[in-house]
């Protein structure tokens, strides 16, 4: 399909368009325009991505400046998907392009999708390592630029890997042809040439219109300086699946420290320090070059290939044209600098109560006994790098840990505000046996964020659940220019969400922690698993707020024999913190869908589960959320959080722990739709899901359907609205959506008309009044009122 926005031509790869995915695109465009940055909420399975891509690959295509898509996602499944929708799309582009010219320019396009050196690497001998940190310092070893140096001078004299080797033999720029490629034919790409994937994606990234990675590669300034740091100004950045982006931002820039890896550092400080004496005596020039530029300036020292060194801490521009401190330039001193800050950080560790200090106190103390100040800690993480290309080290992943206490040397002494550290010495209050964790945790979302909005123009946040909008502005500090949540379009009710307040006895349900183990209420709840167990065919998905509480409700209904009953009907799975085991839960899971037998799978809200799979059609025909799924306030480092975003943007905890609860129990509730041919059943069963404020901070389009009755039900009300649902929606399958949830050409034409009749209204209207009225983004804009409102009388 070929339609306009404004005077934009789009090409859409299919010959019908949801109306949301038009309204979706109008607001996009509309981002684009102002060069703004904006938060949308698009309902589950309504082809988001391939909304996106066909809006940006347009708009790059038709205006001159062309300007690079940088598409970020959470998992490789999900960025070999966007880049499938991609090389669709522009398959579709070739062949509905007119003229020779045309189609020349769109088979120019090019896209890549980035993923770590694990899922890339073709030498057998590295790839067959299991862990990723053990694959990348083995590949640094074989590619570093010493070694091809080593290699070029005496060739033969060093292992190097021969696809990295084949890599420089090529023009630069041409190392992939253009086109459109997902992993796998990036991987296919490689073995025919013999080079290896992860550098050449890496060397042409510069080169490539679209680049598809996950979102560590902007966010954790480690990986960021070395991956993305040439990626220009003008991007669109997009980061999809973003609901939960502001706990990516504060994992990217927190670090935990415990005793086995102060421990293992110590080893490594020594193992540096004799190193460095066998250079002085067999080497002394090199340390003495190093040391003359260090004098020079931190920047100078730090030429060559970056992707020879260890990944470096965050620290920001100005710093990075100083010189490194002098009391630290030579090498021997920086050994016995660091031997002596792990020396006080293993003495911290040797305490017996909980220990909550900022950095600058923390800093304060660390020079009272050490002297150690603040200055050269900052530069520790940078100083550690040059000292390793020096000493030309191998198997960096055993300095892993040495790289750890260097980064978190460089943040304490970088960051005053934002950030808290916390010292536990025993793992749970109850704990006898102490295991110390030296917390350093970033409170502040917004801060690891903030490259990406003061260098990027566009960058667009989105998500199938991603309510309330005005969140994500407030936490991540950014003024969008358009926030717009969609309502879902359909012909037949395709979900029916259901709100459980009370059981068939009356006694109200919650997990609210004075009445969590209640045996009325732990009975209630398993008599919803039971009945609709009964009731629905194939899969069920049931999700708990924590392991704990599932742990102890599961132990409780096996001793009322409800899983028994349950049993009768399907059979259960668990969700478990094991991922491999997960995985074999869900294989068995689906087998028991598709052969008929069904099964319940009880999982947790913010696991794997809940975040990265789909209950699609059979897998899912109801997902039964069990109690609300607020997060443990006794942690002290959510305690902290909760505090500093109190004080530094005036969000109240209740709000935060609130908003943070539903947005994961949206993000349980909506696996179940995965598009909308697919139906299912979405019950929230705890009573404070009845009530306004919990049910406001639902996505709209899940929100929209749910009725007055639906909102305050017995289990057995609940059991005959189910009942109800299913029988109709198994009568009318395939009534025509056509002109209602799904548009032709003409149909979206006749919404442009009507859109354009409206504008002008308004414009009149506001000639007439000129009246001041209140300009908020947010409420859609005219195009949405225009669009929308065949479907919003549900
Ligand atoms: S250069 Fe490529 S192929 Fe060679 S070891 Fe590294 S990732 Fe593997």
């Amino acid at each position: 399909m070929k339609f306009y926005i404004d005077n934009l031509p789009i090409v859409f790869p299919y010959d019908r368009i949801y109306p949301e995915q038009y309204a979706y695109m109008c607001d996009l465009k509309r981002t684009l325009d102002a060069t703004g940055h904006c938060v949308l909420e698009m309902p589950s399975g309504t082809g988001k991505t391939v909304s996106l891509l066909s809006l940006i690959v347009s708009y790059q295509q038709f205006f001159p400046t062309r300007r690079k898509l940088v598409y970020c996602s959470r998992t490789v499944p999900e960025i070999e998907k966007a880049l499938f929708e991609l090389k669709r799309l522009m398959a579709f582009r070739i062949e509905q392009a007119e003229t020779e010219e045309q189609k020349e320019k769109e088979r120019s396009f090019m896209g890549l999708g980035l993923t770590s050196r694990k899922n890339l690497c073709l030498n057998p001998d590295v790839a067959k390592e299991k862990k990723g940190t053990v694959v990348d310092a083995r590949c640094r070893d074989l590619t570093n630029s010493m070694v091809s140096e080593k290699n070029r001078q005496n060739p033969g004299s060093v292992p190097v890997c021969d696809w990295h080797e084949n890599l420089g033999a090529m023009e630069p720029g041409t190392l992939i042809p253009s086109g459109i490629w997902t992993l796998e034919d990036v991987l296919e790409y490689g073995r025919q040439k013999v080079i290896c994937p992860y550098f050449a994606v890496r060397r042409m990234m510069a080169f490539a219109d679209v680049v598809i990675y996950s979102y560590h590669y902007l966010l954790d300034p480690k990986v960021a300086e070395q991956v993305s740091k040439d990626i220009s100004k003008d991007s669109i950045v997009v980061f999809d699946e973003a609901h939960n982006i502001d706990n990516v931002c504060i994992e990217s820039l927190s670090i935990d420290l415990t005793r086995p890896m102060l421990d293992s550092a110590a080893r490594s400080v020594t193992k540096l320090g004799e190193k460095i004496e066998e250079v002085k005596t067999t080497d002394a020039a090199k340390l003495q070059n190093e040391y003359a530029k260090l004098v020079e300036g931190l920047q100078d020292a730090e030429e060559a290939d970056s992707d020879t060194i260890m990944g470096n801490a965050v620290l920001p521009d100005d710093l990075l044209d100083e010189a490194i401190p002098g009391n630290i330039r030579k090498a021997e001193h920086f050994v016995a600098f660091l031997k002596r800050f792990v020396e006080y950080l293993r003495a911290r560790m040797r305490v017996t109560r909980v220990v909550v200090e900022t950095p600058l106190s923390f800093l304060l103390h660390l020079k009272d006994i050490t002297y150690i100040e603040r200055r050269p800690l900052r530069f520790c993480a940078d100083r550690l790098q040059s000292l390793v290309r020096t000493l030309e080290l191998g198997r960096l992943d055993e300095y892993a840990s040495l790289q750890k206490v260097a980064s978190f040397a460089t943040l304490v002494a970088t960051y005053e505000k934002g950030f808290i550290l916390i010292l536990e010495p025993y793992e749970t209050d109850n704990a006898t046996v102490p295991n110390p964790v030296f917390h350093f945790a970033c409170l502040d979302p917004s801060l690891a964020i903030k490259p990406v909005f003061e260098r990027f123009s566009s960058v667009v946040i989105t998500s199938g659940t991603i309510s309330p909008l005005d969140m994500y502005p407030k936490m991540l500090q950014f003024t969008p220019v358009v926030q717009e949540t969609y309502p879902m379009t359909l012909t037949r009710n395709a979900f029916l969400p259901l709100v459980i307040t009370r059981g068939s006895d009356q006694v109200a349900i919650s997990s609210r922690f004075e009445v969590r183990n209640d045996p009325a209420v732990v009975r209630n709840f398993g008599s919803i698993l039971v009945e609709y167990s009964k009731i629905v065919p194939d899969g069920i998905a049931a999700f708990f707020p924590s392991y704990l509480y599932m742990e102890s409700i599961v132990a409780a209904w096996n001793d009322m024999g409800i899983l028994k009953e349950v049993w009768k009907h399907k059979l259960i799975f668990v969700e478990t913190p094991d991922s491999n085991e997960t995985s074999i839960a869900l294989e068995n899971y689906r087998r028991a869908c598709d052969n008929g037998r069904g099964a319940v799978l009880l999982s947790v809200a913010r696991g794997k589960v809940s975040e990265g799979i789909d209950f699609d059609h059979n897998y899912g025909r109801a997902v039964i959320m069990f109690g609300v799924p607020y997060q443990y306030t006794e942690s002290r480092i959510l305690k902290a959080r909760l505090e500093y975003l109190r004080a530094a943007y005036r969000i109240r905890e209740s709000e935060f722990l609130g908003f943070d609860a539903m947005r994961n129990a949206a993000q349980c509730v909506g696996r179940v739709l995965r598009g909308k041919t697919d139906w299912g059943l979405m019950v929230f069963a705890d009573r404070r899901f009845a009530r306004a404020d919990k049910r406001s901070k639902l996505p709209r389009w899940i929100n929209q359907y749910i009725t007055e009755t639906a909102s305050n039900l017995s289990t057995d009300m609940a059991l005959t609205l189910s009942k109800l649902f299913m029988r109709t929606i198994s009568q009318n399958p395939n009534e025509n959506q056509t002109g209602i949830s799904l548009w032709t050409l003409e149909d979206v034409e006749k919404a442009q008309e009507k859109q354009r009749a409206l504008a002008l209204e308004a414009e009149q209207r506001k000639e007439d009044t000129d009246d001041d009225e209140d300009d908020e983004y947010g409420n859609g804009g005219l195009s949405d009122s225009a669009l929308m409102e065949v479907d919003l009388d549900v």
